[in-house]
């Protein structure tokens, strides 16, 4: 068994940190209190090459692999737990894209991403379909051969307020998942409105509902065949969930970190923190699920990698890895007493962001309905 990272992941870590902390850190509380997205952050970032991860070198891609991909999300989530959700979306987006489109399509839609000059976002959930995602009924409407209008309302879209572009499923067909076609839609159409969510966090990126009142789309808009929309699209999800999980973890990480520094420093009944077992011993615990949870997720990427089955991996990495975070960072805040509980710190502002993430892409429950269905088999899903 080969096991670690090679030179170049670790080279690749080594600089990304160096530039998150320089770049994206002194941002990540400041974008919060302003809550709005600022579009320098996807320019940044592209230059970095973290918008273009997943998109081959001949559209502008770094053509990088799911574990470089999860090591930066994991080291962007050490830094601005936000700035990852464009990892997250532009990794998610343009893997669909690369597997499901035609050169054309690929040619017009993924050098934009990689630029930084267009922000995807990804429409699945409406205000009666989350976690029952198949049961969505945004309307594409035939008018005459090979066009729709798009009829219906999208909830809780991740970037819906600032992006350019997005993966819209829509119901072509029947009941079920096979009535379900994906469409690449402007954001600009005239038949669109967005209003924003208030959250509890992630503020800087923001949640929206979408509005569709007969959004024109064609067959050129149309992402793989009709009625294949809701496969190709969570296909996508089976890895991003693991990128998910590091960009938690990252977080989780930062956080540990920093009770680990007070633990060494803050004196109390004359000697450090840290030589108080009731201190150490959670702050080793929080290390070892933290050490768990991060070989779940890297295993799962680098199935990906080798082409082998990695729906389990990845749903075990999004159940654990986003809970898990939201435990290490609550105790890490209590490590560092009242100085953690001050907005001053960025703890607290992790904790609120790292929630969201137990929801998004998907819940604890329907993580572990895919678990279950590969441990037990098909025949056992409810
Ligand atoms: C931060 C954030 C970002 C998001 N970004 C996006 C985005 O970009 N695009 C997008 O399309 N959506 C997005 N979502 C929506 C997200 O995918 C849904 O919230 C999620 O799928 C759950 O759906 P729901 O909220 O409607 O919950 P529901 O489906 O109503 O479920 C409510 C509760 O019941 C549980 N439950 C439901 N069914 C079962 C079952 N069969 N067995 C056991 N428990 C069950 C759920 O786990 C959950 O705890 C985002 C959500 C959040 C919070």
């Amino acid at each position: 068994m080969h096991y670690g990272f090679d030179e170049d992941e670790e080279a690749f870590r080594a600089e990304l940190r160096r530039w998150a902390e320089k770049v994206l850190a002194p941002h990540y509380q400041t974008d919060d209190q302003a809550a709005r997205f600022r579009r320098q952050q996807a320019l940044d970032m592209a230059q970095m090459g973290l918008t273009s991860l997943r998109i081959p070198e001949e559209y502008g891609g770094q053509d990088a692999t799911a574990v470089i991909a999860g090591i930066a999300a994991e080291e962007v989530g050490r830094a601005d737990f936000n700035a990852g959700y464009l990892i997250i979306n532009t990794a998610l987006i343009s893997d669909i894209l690369v597997r499901n489109c035609t050169p054309e399509q690929r040619q017009a839609w993924l050098p934009g991403i990689a630029s930084g000059e267009t922000v995807p976002c990804i429409m699945i959930t409406e205000p009666g379909a989350g976690t029952d995602a198949a049961s969505l009924s945004l309307k594409a409407t035939p008018v005459g051969e090979g066009a729709w209008t798009l009829h219906g309302e999208k909830t809780s879209i991740t970037l819906g307020m600032a992006a350019d572009r997005a993966v819209v499923l829509a119901r072509t067909g029947g009941p079920g998942a096979r009535g379900v076609s994906a469409f690449w839609v402007d954001m600009g159409d005239p038949g669109i409105s967005r209003s924003p969510f208030d959250d509890l966090g992630s503020r800087a990126i923001g949640r929206a509902s979408i509005h569709f009142d007969g959004v024109r789309v064609t067959r050129a808009d149309l992402i793989g065949e009709e009625g294949d929309g809701f496969v190709s699209v969570m296909q996508g999800f089976d890895y991003s969930r693991a990128i998910i999980g590091l960009l938690c973890l990252g977080a989780a990480q930062q956080s540990l970190d920093e009770a680990m520094q007070w633990a060494r420093d803050r004196v109390a009944f004359g000697q450090p923190l840290g030589t108080f077992q009731g201190v150490s011993f959670p702050l080793a615990e929080c290390a070892t699920y933290i050490t768990g949870a991060r070989h779940v997720c890297y295993e799962a990427l680098w199935r990906k990698d080798n082409d082998l089955e990695h729906s389990a991996e990845a749903a075990m990495a999004k159940f654990w890895a986003p809970k898990l975070a939201a435990d290490v960072i609550h105790q890490s805040l209590l490590t560092l007493g009242h100085v953690g509980y001050s907005t001053e710190h960025k703890v607290g502002q992790r904790l609120r962001d790292v929630i969201g993430l137990e929801i998004g892409d998907g819940t604890a429950q329907v993580s572990k309905l895919v678990i279950s269905r590969n441990l037990l088999g098909r025949a056992y899903a409810p």
